[in-house]
């Protein structure tokens, strides 16, 4: 699966392997400047954070430790459920500790701001969000997105972490997803 399958199973390209590269090293500049001296724990979500994640922290000189949550919200659709379930938990204590949350999209955001309520409960010094994507819902709730990689349109994406029914997501590129691949 590549950029070949653009056509067939894929519809377009919206943001290229270049266009991701260069947002992450944008978001881990200011992170490195934010957080000088400070301690940082990256928390990614299980699974679409992963590329975001590897990638991400690899451009970070600030020195980090890193956890991992997996949170349910779903399924195998293209819709949040906004019922959000702990599949596998933090091992870390967030107590003292500044946490960002590093997220792959942010939809309705209401994964994320269920999220950042839950860890904030647990006492750490602060708690703030990167996100590679966003799309145009998620300005409907409080959630704040410190480092913000791109906007994007209204689309049901797949490709750098981002699933549909597990596949695609080793793709190196964010694509929107051909109609007839999910029945539309
Ligand atoms: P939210 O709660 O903000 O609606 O989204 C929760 C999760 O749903 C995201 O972290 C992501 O894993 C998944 N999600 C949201 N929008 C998309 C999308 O366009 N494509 C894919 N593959 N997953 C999405
Ligand atoms: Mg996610
Ligand atoms: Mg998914």
């Amino acid at each position: 699966m590549d950029q070949s399958d653009v056509g067939t199973d894929l519809e377009k390209i919206l943001l290229s392997e270049e266009d991701i590269g260069k947002k992450l090293d944008e978001m881990a500049a200011k992170i490195d400047e934010d957080y000088a001296g400070r301690d940082l724990l990256l928390v990614g979500v299980l699974k679409g954070a992963v590329m975001v994640m590897a990638d991400l922290s690899r451009r970070l000189h600030h020195p980090i430790t890193m956890d991992w949550m997996a949170v349910s919200s779903y399924g195998s659709g293209t819709k949040s459920s906004g019922v959000v379930r702990i599949l596998k938990d933090l091992d870390s204590d967030l107590s003292g500790r500044n946490v960002l949350i590093v997220e792959d999209i942010i939809d309705s955001g209401l994964t994320l701001s269920w999220l950042v309520s839950n860890l904030k409960s647990r006492g750490p010094a602060s708690v703030e969000i990167a996100a590679m994507l966003r799309k145009p819902d998620a300005a409907q709730t409080d959630v704040t997105v410190k480092y913000l990689g791109h906007d994007i349109p209204n689309e049901f994406v797949v490709g750098y972490g981002l699933d549909y029914a597990e596949n695609y997501r080793n793709l190196p590129f964010v694509a929107t997803l051909a109609p007839h691949v999910y029945g539309g």
